[in-house]
Order: C-alpha cells, then structure tokens, then sequence
C-alpha cells in the first residue's frame, strides 16, 4: 500500500480539484477468466499498473468504462446517484465489446467498497462530488485477435470540481458532416474508449471552427440529429409553460445515458410533456427561426446540463432562443442537483447511501 495522504495535503487536492486529475488513495480491483470466471473485489492502494506490452487492450481495445457520482448529502452522509442504472448499462457495454458481464451487485459492493475507505476524498464544496470510474479490459497477452480469455475490473475515483468553474455558459457546436461518431450495428450505444478515439479529429475540427462541442448526426444521411460529444442533447419546445421535451430516440447509435433518463422522469415530474422522436438539422434551424424550439440542453454525468447557445455548420449558423441559458434547463438542472446532494426529496429511490464507519 501507498503512504497515506496527511488530511492538509488532501484538504489542498480537494480545494481545487479540476476534472479527472485528482485521484483518492485506494481502488477496487478483479479479474475474471474464462476458466475461473470472477475472483472476489479486492481493496488496494491506488497504484500504477504493470502491464505486458503484448497486453490484449492495448493493441485491440476491447475495453468498457462507466462513469457516476458520489455526492455529499447535506444531512452529512454520502449517496451514489443511480449505481442500479450504470451497473446494468456497464453490463450491456461489456456484452457488446465480448467482455464478460460484471454482476450488478458486484458493481455495487465495489462501490461501497470504495467509498467506505475514502469516505474523506468526498468533497464537500457546492457543485463537487466524487467521480467514480469502473472499467474493465482485455488483460490476456496475445496478438490473437479474439474475446480476451482474461479480463481485469478496476474502479477508481476522482474528486472533482464544478465542470463549468465560472458557472453554467451556453456552448457553441458545430454539426459534424466530415465524420461519424457511431453506425448502424456498431458500439455507438455501447460505453467504451474506441467511440471517443474516433471522435477526438472531429472535435479538434469544431475546435478550428471556433466551436467548443461537436454534435454528432446520423452516420447515412448526416441529417438527424444524434449527440453532443459524450453528452446526449434535448430540445425544448414552447415557452416554460407549457413546454416540450424531445430528446433523439436510441435507435441502437446513441449512448443510453443515465441523465438524459433522470430529465425525462423529472420533466413530466415537473409537469412538462416528454417525448423520444428525432429531429433533423433542418427542423433545429427552423424551429429556431420560428421562436418555436426555445432551448436546447446537452446533458451527461460529468457536466449535468449545458445549454447549447449558437450552431455552426458548413451551410451556415444560427442562434438557439437568446443564446442563453434557458429557463427550463436551469429549472431542470436545479430538479436534478437537489435530488443529487440530498436538498430535495428522492421520490424515485435514486440515491444509494453508503453506510459510513467513521465520520468526518
Ligand atoms: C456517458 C455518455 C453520455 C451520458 O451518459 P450519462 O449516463 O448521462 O453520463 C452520453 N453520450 C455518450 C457518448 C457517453 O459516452
């Protein structure tokens, strides 16, 4: 095990912690074979790995992850938002990529597992929390181009800061007609590094554009609109009441996310209409000019909700309502962090509280 971090150098970490860049001091690891299928979650310190260079993932990138969030409840305890939903879907990824699937209460108890030992890397500033990441990857050495016969489980966690540090900004996208995210019958729906890799040229390109996020659309047409980098997107019909929310359908080439579930529930909680259909490029520019389509939102685990202010495309550019923040996204964003960090009640049971032997 690693030297433990002194309690001022981990209040100095959690000051500012960032995105992705702080890791707490323990992990939780398995393996699984195909002989032996899994071994029992083992506690360990937080350490590098030692890795053949003839490893399976490295050269054929059979490899699933997750990503969720452990929040400080402002009764003083610590709850995980929606584990049940990211096990299942951690479930699903790994079938699709011929990786062996992690029982979902395995994937909970390496949860508790975890927080229950770095309980005090949980931060407690408002709009931080803890990011958790499992993942899992082809382990077996071999060139051999086949479902790996040996796969390691590892879950790890990051405190992190606010996604947006200066507050929640509309973003600028540029609709992607050069490249494609997902086709049919491919791993878009799947959580696994590949669909980022591919992505990375094409959002270096909306960066040339001026843009900050690229918005994916259909691999055959480019005409139907799909995702926001790793985020799905929703569009507001209508002004606040009563408003619509239609949000792309998983046609198989969209990520599944757990928030944009948890919006859709608390949309018609808060009385508005839902909806799962499509939308082209084309309706998004009309609606838009008609004052019809008055908001537009990308939402994910990491950053929750962005608005979507301006979109850029080789056909030209247009504004979404004012270019600002709207007024049901934030109405939505304040539903979902209320629920997150305990300020409002859970009426949908979608907080874990993880028991705690110590305090702060
Ligand atoms: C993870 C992810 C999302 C968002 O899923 P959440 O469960 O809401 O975090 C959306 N799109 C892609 C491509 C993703 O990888």
């Amino acid at each position: 095990m690693s030297v433990p971090t002194s309690s001022a150098e981990r209040e100095r970490l959690l000051a500012n912690p960032g995105f992705g860049r702080v890791f707490t001091e323990h992990m939780v690891r398995a393996r699984w074979t195909k002989d032996g299928g899994w071994s029992e979650l083992q506690l360990t310190g937080y350490a590098p790995l030692q890795m053949d260079p003839g490893t399976s993932v490295l050269h054929y990138a059979q490899a699933v992850f997750e990503g969720l969030k452990a929040f400080q409840q402002s009764d003083g305890g610590v709850a995980a938002f929606r584990p049940d939903a990211h096990a299942r879907r951690f479930r699903r990824s790994a079938a699709r990529l011929a990786l062996p699937e992690l029982p979902e209460q395995a994937f909970l108890d390496a949860i508790d597992m975890l927080l229950e030992v770095d309980r005090e890397w949980v931060p407690t500033a408002p709009d931080h929390s803890l990011y958790l990441r499992p993942l899992m990857y082809a382990s077996e050495v071999t060139l051999l181009v086949h479902p790996s016969e040996d796969v390691e489980l590892l879950l790890i966690a990051s405190p992190s800061g606010p996604y947006f540090p200066r507050g929640v900004k509309p973003v600028t996208v540029w609709l992607s007609e050069d490249f494609s995210r997902a086709a049919p019958g491919g791993t878009g729906s799947a959580k696994t590094g590949g669909n980022y890799a591919g992505g990375l040229l094409a959002q270096a390109q909306a960066a040339e554009k001026g843009c900050d996020q690229v918005v994916w659309l259909d691999s055959r047409e480019h005409r139907w609109v799909e995702e926001m980098g790793g985020m799905n997107l929703c569009f507001v019909f209508g002004a606040e009441r009563p408003a619509r929310l239609m949000t792309p359908a998983l046609t198989g080439t969209l990520l599944p996310g757990v928030t944009r579930d948890s919006l859709l529930v608390l949309g018609r909680d808060l009385g508005y209409a839902t909806e799962e259909g499509q939308i082209s490029v084309d309706e998004w520019r009309a609606g838009c000019a008609a004052g019809t389509l008055t908001e537009v939102f990308a939402c994910g685990t990491a950053a929750v909700i962005t608005p979507v202010g301006t979109v850029k495309s080789a056909h030209g550019s247009w504004t979404v309502g004012d270019g600002g923040a709207g007024p049901v996204s934030m109405r939505l964003r304040q539903a979902l962090v209320d629920i997150q960090r305990g300020a409002a009640p859970d009426p949908h049971g979608w907080l874990r509280h993880v028991r705690v032997s110590s305090g702060r």
